[in-house]
């Protein structure tokens, strides 16, 4: 019997039932119930250090990974940041403040997004938060404005789109000219967006940042992109006499969701791009400057998994077979929105053959509620069997709403030493009508 394809190390099978960090995926459920969000914390531990570590070794003095806190915010992660050392990403009011209701060190944070608004600049203000990524003119003023106002000079960083087209979907490329995000350096915008920063009084500018996109597995993008940026400080540097001490190059690095994805060797990486930075500062003679990365779902995607029971399957004779489970877009919206890839498992009947191709469907009212079509399940599935989707620990709970009043789903820890706690509370029926009047 071929064992499945598991895209994590972190997942065996242990007489037929999945086993994920450690921990036996059966007893899990039956514990804290389904559908439940688990996160492997030594494997989130470990992504930071990968990243650490790199920077150590190649990156100068004062660079930092910045975990993007968008793929999964709560206050456990973010005290599990502190505890690495990261810095991290924050792209709302909403981020920031669970990320001081953690105790995290905002003055470690970049604030991102296209749409700050002046509340949004205030609140991110009062918190200590350490730089911001202005977008575009218009944020490049307000922040300017509560800046003065506090007699205060803030630390900015401009977000340029350097022209480079990763190739991954469209929802998630986000380095080409036309994107909604940050000023062209083609077009001339970024040139007047620096302009106008160096002119304003309470704008404390300290470099550049791009983010091309996300899941990206192209051999040389972060390179191209690093080599673009670079040549646009030194043109900065040319006009304005400007120095750039910080370049931000966003994150994006793609994760294994199935077994035809590739595998990023991430300090490989990261040797790599270090060398052609420094080479490119070298030819333009400028000095090299303080490098932030910003990863997401490399540092959580697969410290995560999902666990569901199974509820109906429904075959229709001559053409399809679905496999319906107590979760779906509410908690994983993700194929809805992009049809993303991931391994879906039966997780109580791993020694079994494969056999029956099904759609695994959600529980909403709502055609689209598909968490994967395609899948190989034994032919056995059936009501109260358990399926776990791998590789589900960013932009799920992230993403997860309460379509049709369902109660977002708990997340469990897992612990190196075999123990586990709820970080995230499931949502119970009284949650649901809490804001109701
Ligand atoms: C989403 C985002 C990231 C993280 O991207 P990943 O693909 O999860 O690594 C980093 N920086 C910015 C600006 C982002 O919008």
């Amino acid at each position: 019997m071929q064992q499945p394809f598991f895209p994590c190390n972190n997942l065996s099978a242990k007489d037929g039932v999945l086993q994920f960090a450690g921990q036996d995926t059966a007893s899990l459920a039956k514990q804290y119930g389904t559908p439940l969000y688990l996160l492997d914390e030594a494997r989130i531990r470990h992504n930071c250090r990968v990243y650490l570590n790199a920077f150590r070794a190649h990156f100068p003095a004062g660079s930092l990974p910045h975990y993007a806190s968008k793929a999964n915010a709560c206050k456990a992660l973010y005290r599990l940041m502190t505890e690495e050392g990261m810095g991290i990403d924050v792209v709302s009011p909403g981020e920031i403040y669970t990320a001081r209701e953690a105790g995290f060190d905002l003055s470690k944070a970049f604030f991102h997004g296209n749409n700050k608004t002046d509340a949004d600049i205030a609140f991110a203000m009062d918190c200590g938060v350490g730089c911001f990524v202005a977008d575009n003119e218009e944020e490049l003023c307000a922040i300017d404005r509560e800046a003065n106002r506090r007699g205060i000079r803030q630390r900015v960083i401009l977000r340029l789109t350097p022209g480079i087209d990763t190739h991954t979907y469209a929802a998630v490329n986000t380095g080409k000219v036309d994107s909604k995000f940050g000023a062209a350096i083609e077009t001339g915008q970024a040139k007047a967006l620096t302009a106008l920063a160096l002119q304003k009084r309470g704008i404390d500018l300290c470099g550049f940042h791009c983010h091309i996109g996300s899941q990206v597995f192209e051999e040389d993008v972060f390179e191209r992109a690093a080599v673009i940026m670079i040549d646009f400080m030194a043109q900065m540097k040319a006009d304005f006499d400007f120095e750039t001490k910080l370049l931000n190059l966003g994150g994006g690095y793609g994760v294994r969701y199935v077994e035809s994805d590739g595998q990023i060797d991430i300090p490989q990486k990261i040797a790599t791009l270090a060398g052609v930075i420094n080479d490119r500062c070298q030819h333009h003679g400028i000095p090299v400057p303080q490098i932030a990365m910003e990863p997401g779902r490399s540092i959580v995607a697969d410290a995560g998994l999902t666990l569901y029971t199974v509820g109906t399957v429904k075959r229709i004779p001559g053409y399809k077979t679905y496999v319906s489970i107590d979760g779906g877009m509410g908690d994983n919206p993700r194929f809805a929105l992009y049809r993303s890839s991931y391994t879906c498992l039966v997780a109580n009947k791993l020694g079994e053959p494969a056999d029956l191709e099904a759609s695994l469907v959600g529980r909403c009212c709502e055609s689209g509620d598909i968490i994967q079509e395609h899948v190989m399940f034994p032919s056995s599935v059936t009501r109260g069997d358990l399926v776990a989707v791998c590789t589900t620990g960013a932009y799920n709970y992230a993403m997860a709403s309460n379509y049709n009043r369902l109660g977002r789903p708990a997340t469990v820890l897992l612990h190196p030493d075999g123990t586990s706690d709820v970080i995230v509370k499931r949502e119970t029926m009284e949650d649901l009508v809490r804001l109701d009047v």
